[in-house]
């Protein structure tokens, strides 16, 4: 019969589980086909992120076709399209792909496994997009946990997964091509190649492990030092790629495993793999607060009473509050579909703590803009940000971003990359332009509130405000 493998998150054709297995399980007789379905809800705002995902869906599309194995388009309510296809080829009788722990995917998927079963086809699904699932690491007692590191440590203890490996051979063995017969699939993707915008090269599997590698190279062995600094190019870059399912988590862990050599800096190695880890954790803490995107995971914080500045909140989307640093993050986003970590900390904290504006919002707005979005990773740091999270920054903490500009980017090298308009501004006054007299504004060509804004707001009474807010929460 025909084995059927779902593609979705995990557009990639090595170590991934449920190709993997369908691959194993087909018999001399067997044909694989290979599904995309593309849901009207994924094209109906088609924002960057779209975009960037479907390039690697093309990406994956190419590599496959070379196998003889090309993606099948199928567009429309999912029980309908797999209708359709199951009238088309008749002798479908299982089909494959790695499940979805969290957020729409998992509804698609609970409800997918139950009517394939009624349409009598065997069903294999997969945990395959974590290292360790959210099921996987627990307390002595049963519980999950809340809190990070101790989390970390059990993390740590837990045997890691094996590479699942596929046979390519046996892949353009048994491949089958029946484009010609899902029209309408194929329409709408040529479609959507039509819109495709995002010019990044850094697209699917090969330029994964491209830059896996340069990274594994040398510069993991400074991470632990370089990876706060947005100016540095010190980070993996891998979030795209895991996003879109280009790379695997445990491709990621293995090579670090095997092709790192302690000696050159166990610190930058071992700061890595933790990293890694949160994006667990974070889907672990997702999966048990599956309200997330809408609640504050701590029940006494939903009374907060943030402000409604629409005028606030357009600034700090255009990068215009006044304060270098978090204008050069949102410009470095708005072009590029991806924000420095370190930044992504401080602007969260500059919109929920300076401007006192409801993290819902900046959540909403990343997930229009980050071609890395991830639902469990992004709630998680924006209520991490907001002091609303399981793990939070405490409230009291607030970010000074002045203090973060000086810290994390000394020279102002990252703020006049993105901010052009503070290019001859000295160092001494990158940080806070509007510190200069109107006789540096003339010389350096910047002339504060016309060229580059006032600041938006006094972060010492904000600061203060903020704090009070959380302090004095009704419970
Ligand atoms: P590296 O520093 O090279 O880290 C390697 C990998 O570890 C990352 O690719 C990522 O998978 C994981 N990782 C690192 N830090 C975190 C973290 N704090 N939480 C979860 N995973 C982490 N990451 C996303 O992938 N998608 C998001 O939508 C997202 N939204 C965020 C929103 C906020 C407010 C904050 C504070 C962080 C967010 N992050 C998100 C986490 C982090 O900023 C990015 O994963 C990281 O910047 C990606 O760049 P990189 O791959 O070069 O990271």
């Amino acid at each position: 019969g025909t084995k059927v493998v779902w593609f979705r998150r995990d557009l990639r054709l090595n170590d991934h589980t449920a190709l993997s297995r369908a691959v194993q399980d087909a018999g001399e007789d067997d044909q694989l086909l290979f599904i995309f379905h593309i849901h009207p809800k994924l094209i109906e705002e088609f924002t960057v992120r779209h975009d960037y995902f479907f390039q690697t869906v093309h990406s994956l599309d190419e590599a496959s076709d070379q196998l003889g194995a090309p993606l099948h388009f199928l567009y429309g309510d999912v029980d309908t399209a797999f209708k359709q296809l199951f009238n088309q080829m008749e002798d479908i009788d299982s089909i494959y792909f790695n499940y979805d722990e969290v957020g729409f995917g998992k509804e698609r998927d609970d409800y997918m496994i139950n009517w394939f079963k009624e349409q009598d086809i065997t069903v294999y699904s997969a945990i395959d997009h974590h290292i360790h699932s959210a099921k996987e690491v627990y307390k002595q007692d049963g519980s999950y946990y809340k809190v990070y590191s101790p989390y970390y440590k059990k993390w740590q203890q837990l045997d890691k997964p094996e590479i699942r490996s596929v046979d390519h051979m046996k892949i353009e063995h048994h491949a089958v091509d029946v484009r010609d017969r899902f029209k309408k699939g194929q329409n709408k993707w040529s479609s959507i190649k039509e819109q495709f915008e995002y010019a990044g090269k850094d697209v699917g599997e090969q330029a994964a492990l491209d830059r896996l590698d340069w990274f594994l190279d040398g510069v993991i062995y400074d991470y632990h030092k370089e990876r706060d600094f947005p100016a540095v190019d010190g980070t993996s870059l891998m979030s795209r790629f895991l996003k879109t399912g280009a790379v695997s988590p445990r491709t990621i862990y293995h090579k670090v495993q095997n092709e790192t050599d302690g000696r050159k800096g166990q610190q930058g190695i071992d700061t890595y793999i933790q990293e890694i880890a949160w994006r667990d954790f974070y889907n672990m803490i997702y999966h048990f607060y599956p309200n997330a995107r809408d609640k504050e995971m701590v029940e006494k914080y939903r009374g907060i009473d943030w402000n409604e500045d629409d005028e606030a909140m357009e600034r700090w989307k255009q990068g215009e509050t006044g304060f270098p640093l978090i204008d050069a993050a949102m410009r470095q986003l708005n072009e590029t579909g991806w924000m420095h970590n370190r930044l992504r900390m401080a602007v969260a904290s500059f919109l929920t703590k300076d401007l006192l504006l409801d993290w819902r919002l900046g959540e909403r707005y990343f997930r229009e803009r980050l071609i890395d979005y991830d639902p469990a990773s992004n709630i998680g740091g924006w209520q991490w940000a907001a002091s609303t999270g399981t793990d939070p920054v405490p409230y009291f903490r607030v970010f000074n971003p002045t203090r973060q500009s000086e810290r994390f980017d000394p020279h102002g090298r990252f703020i006049k990359q993105w901010l052009p308009e503070l290019e001859n501004v000295e160092k001494k006054y990158i940080h806070e332009p509007s510190k200069m007299s109107a006789d540096k504004q003339e010389q350096s060509n910047c002339i504060i509130g016309e060229d580059y804004p006032e600041p938006i707001v006094d972060h010492k009474t904000m600061r203060n405000k903020a704090i009070d807010r959380f302090k004095n929460v009704k419970d």
